[in-house]
């Protein structure tokens, strides 16, 4: 009997000791692109109830709740529940008839969607069991101002790139240009493209796009060479960098939306400055083709890809071919003294074309590769357009060489005399050696849609 107790009380310790072997869950935010708003940890049912911040715009009186990343130490094995008690906030975590997903990641690399959520009565609640100790919660795939940085130390290092710091944001914070073209092509004969990125700082899904571009157009690929070779990329990757660094949703530090700053009269918020006066100077020397701008929508009830587009463009059919964005807003824009965004600026005061960018993190497809392949996609269907750099269909010429049937409709009868041809090829490969670029050996590979 007394043998019997005994193992019984043991038995009894090891569950205690069990039971309490979880170490203390703990939460922080206090990094680069962190934010979290109020919150409280329920150690015994392993539950931590937090709200999101809310931030209201000086300039606009607008405000956002959205944004959140965080980190949970002690989560090592262990199912935690998460309640945001002020989703009714959040237009995303309330609309249940969407799968809206927040992301984890146990590195800040690779992230994995919370698919075990609901929402009732104003809170969202997600549960995950954790595979690492100090797993990272956000509202999607974080791109941190540090991120940016690394980006620009390894690609400033190759061809073709230049590396100019136009200044300093509010905070001293870096507001870097790079420039990327060849130098086979005399500056005349190219098209000059100006991209800015990361007005709203947790629009992450528009830096993970410019990435995977800039990546790409300074990659060895022939294709890159060759668009390097036609075309200047005049790119601002981020333009609110202390808005990044902060965790704010929308604003840089001074609480201003940078995308409403852009009306020459108005001078308050220190990014949209500097980009302002760089297009400006860009266009006085070269000329400015195409303006392009990088968003996310994240929060404003739209569950789609689409881009801001100038009414009656011909644009729209080379992005959707292209790429996954299969609508477009033509809406017109305005540039006033209170409120100018970088399209009522472009359109209005620069009198150059523009698309803004719109991805809708919401589509659970979306991998960080997936972005960053998008992102490269725009510069083909930028080049689609214009039509400068042809070699990109060289390629897909050798299927259909011999054909005599196109009249003028396949893609590789580059001189329209319905044919394809070693005439056709030649030329190809005369558009590619102009570039600076050496035409392509082996197999064919693919560069459509997904
Ligand atoms: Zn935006």
């Amino acid at each position: 009997m007394r043998k019997v107790l005994l193992c019984t009380a043991i038995a009894v310790a090891g569950i205690l000791i069990a039971a309490s072997a979880w170490p203390a869950l703990q939460v922080d935010a206090d990094f680069d692109s962190g934010s979290i708003g109020t919150y409280s940890i329920d150690e015994a049912n392993s539950t931590i109830s937090l709200t999101l911040r809310t931030e209201t715009l000086v300039n606009t009186g607008d405000t956002y709740t959205y944004w959140t990343h965080f980190r949970v130490t002690g989560a090592l094995g262990r199912t935690v529940t998460f309640r945001i008690t002020n989703a009714e906030l959040v237009t995303f975590l309330k609309t249940t008839a969407h799968e809206a997903q927040m992301v984890y990641s146990c590195d800040g690399e690779n992230w994995s969607r919370l698919t075990d959520h609901s929402y009732s009565g104003g809170v969202y609640t997600f549960t995950q069991t954790f595979p690492c100790d100090e797993p990272r919660i956000a509202t999607f795939f974080p791109y941190p101002y540090a991120r940016l940085a690394q980006l620009l130390d390894r690609v400033a290092m190759g061809p073709g790139a230049q590396r100019t710091t136009l200044g300093a944001s509010e905070l001293g914070r870096n507001i870097d240009l790079l420039t990327i073209t060849g130098t086979a092509v005399p500056p005349a004969d190219k098209k000059v493209i100006y991209m800015v990125g990361r007005q709203h700082a947790a629009e992450t899904a528009g830096s993970h796009m410019i990435e995977g571009l800039i990546d790409f157009l300074l990659s060895d690929d022939v294709d890159a060479c060759g668009l390097r070779g036609y075309y200047v990329w005049h790119i601002v990757p981020m333009l609110n960098p202390d808005g990044v660094f902060l965790g704010n949703t929308r604003a840089t530090s001074e609480s201003r939306d940078p995308n409403r700053d852009w009306h020459d009269a108005n001078t308050e918020s220190a990014g949209t400055n500097l980009a302002r006066a760089q297009a400006n100077a860009v266009k006085a020397a070269t000329g400015i083709d195409w303006f392009l701008d990088w968003h996310s929508q994240i929060d404003d009830g739209r569950w789609h890809n689409f881009i801001y587009a100038p009414p009656g463009n011909t644009i729209f059919p080379h992005i959707s071919a292209r790429t996954d964005f299969d609508s477009q807003n033509t809406s017109g824009t305005s540039c006033t003294a209170s409120s100018c965004s970088s399209r009522g600026y472009a359109t209005l005061r620069l009198g150059v074309p523009m698309i803004t960018v719109e991805p809708s993190p919401h589509l659970v497809s979306w991998t960080v590769e997936t972005l960053r392949q998008q992102g490269v996609r725009f510069a083909f269907a930028l080049n689609d357009y214009f039509g400068l750099y042809r070699g990109a269909v060289l390629p897909a010429l050798a299927p259909q060489l011999g054909r005599t049937d196109c009249a003028g409709n396949c893609e590789g009868d580059t001189d329209g005399d319905g044919d394809v041809d070693g005439t056709d090829i030649a030329a190809l490969i005369q558009n590619i050696v102009q570039a600076g670029c050496a035409p392509p050996r082996g197999p064919a590979k693919e560069s459509g849609k997904n």
